[in-house]
């Protein structure tokens, strides 16, 4: 979200004959665009901008702005803890940042924007074959431990126009996959609920995949379920964060659903759309939990055999109400469960992927290959790398392989078409 959020933010400078350079040493403007989502996040923040203050003693009108949600908690703090900073705006307030250029320094704008989902920015996109498109704002779930709806506000939902006359712009600049940004896109409503807008977007010629993130499990429907089966562009794969097998945890964390909710929702997906990847999110030793909690967990990755997940060290944000609660664990303790399950998870995910091992698929070409430059890279359907022995230009292309080799995070295949 964010990434695309510094799109967006390009495109307003665009606007007004900025460019970009790889080099902050020759920068007029440096922007952070920062995240909150963890502790650590924001120290390395905090570390940067300390690195980047000589730069101004060089370049005496060199502006620096901070960005995203570290700016919306901290607002003014921000320039009190660092005076060389000389403005700070919330994801909010973005629409405005031509204006902050102009205006003098210290400026602080993290006001909450009511009109949000109304306002169409301009997005400068890097060339590629998969673009981000915002279809909703802010959240409403307020999970115990999350900043997100203190960051990011209550949600507001684009009109399915907007959204319509983004992709189908996306669609004539050549770009083939788009993946959609909420979130929790399954609360998406405006005139339409978000199957009626899958399956409005799911008519843009030119467009050959529709991804999203992320769906709230609590609100995944039926309908959802048959949206993704039956649409040819929704592609077979879903992130729905578990976030814990344990019920206790997952009360105290406010998700709103037990595990067997959960996992009665993998099993509706598994039924409607056969072979469907699953990936989901884990947060390691929440406040509270026992071994046997943390048991649970261990227990529903193996019964879930999820193609792969993020985990995380539960991080305390202040402000929030997990903050609050008794119980936090030392950071061995989270650390050791961490490891646990992400070790646990890696032989998982090897194993589903070697499922795929001589089997065929579709993958959509996205360039050389990061890892290794004798080879292209593209996706299969589900969201696997897959990389194959050529370097022709067939960016964009979807084409047939056969999986020769599986390993933990991509496939090595061969074409056949
Ligand atoms: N809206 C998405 C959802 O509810 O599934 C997730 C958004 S959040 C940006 C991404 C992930 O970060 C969450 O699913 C959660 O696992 C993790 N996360 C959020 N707050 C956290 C915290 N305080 N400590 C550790 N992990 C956290
Ligand atoms: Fe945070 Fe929960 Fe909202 Fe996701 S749904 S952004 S975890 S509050």
């Amino acid at each position: 979200m964010n990434v695309h959020d510094t799109e967006k933010m390009f495109g307003v400078l665009k606007n007004i004959g900025y460019s970009n350079t790889d080099n902050p040493g020759k920068a007029d403007l440096i922007i952070f665009n920062t995240c909150s989502i963890r502790q650590k996040a924001e120290q390395k923040f905090y570390s940067e901008l300390g690195r980047i203050k000589s730069y101004k003693k060089n370049r005496p009108n060199l502006r620096i702005a901070v960005a995203g949600c570290i700016a919306q908690r901290e607002g003014k703090k921000i320039i009190k803890k660092a005076s060389y900073v000389d403005f700070v705006f919330g994801p909010q307030n973005i629409h405005k940042l031509a204006d902050f250029i102009s205006s003098s320094n210290g400026t602080v704008a993290v006001s909450d924007n009511p009109y949000l989902a109304l306002i169409d920015l301009p997005v400068q996109r890097e060339a590629g074959v998969r673009a981000w498109v915002t279809i909703m704002y802010g959240c409403n779930n307020f999970c115990s431990y999350c900043v997100v709806p203190y960051t990011r506000g209550r949600e507001k939902s684009r009109p399915s126009e907007h959204i319509y006359a983004e992709v189908s712009e996306i669609a004539e600049k050549g770009y083939k996959e788009i993946t959609l940004l909420g979130q929790n896109v399954n609360s998406y409503q405006s005139d339409l609920n978000f199957p009626g807008l899958l399956k409005k977007l799911n008519r843009v010629g030119g467009i050959e995949r529709i991804r999203f993130v992320t769906s709230h499990p609590k609100d995944l429907s039926p309908e959802l379920a048959d949206a993704i089966a039956e649409l040819s562009k929704v592609c077979e794969n879903i992130h729905l964060p578990l976030q814990s097998g344990s019920d206790n945890i997952l009360k105290l964390m406010n998700r709103v659903y037990s595990y067997d909710i959960y996992r009665d929702k993998v099993i509706l997906l598994r039924e409607k759309v056969p072979g469907i990847s699953i990936t989901s999110d884990i947060i390691a030793g929440f406040p509270g939990e026992t071994e046997e909690d943390h048991i649970r967990t261990t227990d529903a990755l193996k019964e879930m055999q999820f193609d792969g997940i993020f985990a995380f060290k539960f991080s305390t944000r202040p402000g929030t109400a997990a903050a609050k609660i008794e119980g936090h664990l030392p950071e061995n303790v989270k650390s050791e469960r961490l490891a646990e399950i992400l070790s646990l998870q890696d032989d998982i995910t090897l194993r589903r992927n070697l499922l795929l091992e001589n089997t065929q698929q579709e993958i959509l070409i996205e360039g050389i290959s990061d890892t290794d430059k004798s080879r292209l890279a593209g996706r299969t359907r589900t969201n696997k790398i897959v990389t194959i022995p050529e370097t022709d230009k067939l960016r964009g292309a979807i084409i047939k392989v056969e999986i020769k080799k599986a390993r933990k995070h991509s496939l090595e295949g061969i074409r056949l078409t």
